[in-house]
């Protein structure tokens, strides 16, 4: 009698978290083929930016995702211009379908398109690796580094000589102990040297730490791989060409 009730118990607490975990993927699945569904009709629409939040709001619900969308959301970020992550669910799609999948040959036609522009990219010295079009680092002002005052002589150019302890001359003791002195032939019995640091110029360059030295930064426009026309600034920044 005991041993059945127990069985009972354990059995429907199993009816329950059964319950439960299945409603919730059921929830999960209406989510999905909801955002699936948005998706679609934005990108049959040609609204790609609109496309893309669909896609990442269905990247947000916890459950396995459909194969298509990494063709789907591929096929949205090159339109996007988002090559890299274009790339990438490229080859999620192939990794999880292989050759089988019902999107194979419009997958590699994709695949294709991605390389051309990686190709543009590659030839192109405008643009970082993503095709993200370079600016002039404002902080520098597409120097690569910056100048600053020197910190060994703050900017006075000369410093101490250490030789004679800026007296100019140099006191040492003969053998009939007596003092000798003779001019300090380190600094001209001056009592200071040109700073060793900045060679007496009183500043000295640092590598700018925004652009490490680069002067440029990556911003967040799409290149369209033409050199730059109305500014000059920045046809000096690509003196090679
Ligand atoms: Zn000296
Ligand atoms: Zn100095
Ligand atoms: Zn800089
Ligand atoms: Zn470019």
């Amino acid at each position: 009698m005991i041993h059945s009730s127990v069985r009972y118990v354990i059995f429907s607490f199993l009816l329950v978290y059964n319950f439960a975990a299945h409603g919730q993927q059921t929830i999960n699945d209406h989510k999905i083929a909801h955002y699936m569904k948005e998706a679609k009709e934005h990108m049959d629409a040609g609204n790609y930016e609109e496309a893309n939040l669909s896609f990442r709001k269905l990247l947000t619900v916890q459950n396995i995702l459909p194969t298509e969308m990494c063709y789907y959301f591929a096929e949205t970020l090159y339109q996007l211009h988002q090559y890299q992550n274009s790339k990438n669910f490229i080859n999620k799609y192939l990794k999880l379908t292989g050759t089988s999948g019902p999107y194979y040959q419009k997958v590699l036609a994709l695949n294709e398109l991605v390389d051309e522009k990686f190709n543009e990219i590659k030839s192109c010295q405008f643009c970082d690796e993503k095709g993200y079009r370079l600016q002039e680092c404002e902080t520098c002002h597409g120097e690569g580094h910056l100048l600053q005052t020197c910190h060994h002589c703050k900017g006075k150019g000369l410093t101490a000589c250490t030789a004679c302890g800026t007296k100019g001359v140099k006191i040492t003791v003969n053998a009939f102990k007596e003092k000798e002195y003779k001019s300090c032939p380190v600094c001209n019995s001056k009592g200071f040297i040109t700073c060793p640091v900045c060679g007496g110029k009183t500043t000295e360059e640092l590598v700018c730490n925004v652009c490490r030295g680069k002067g440029t930064n990556i911003s967040n426009k799409i290149c369209d791989h033409s050199p730059p026309t109305s500014n000059t600034s920045s046809m000096d920044l690509f003196p090679d060409n």
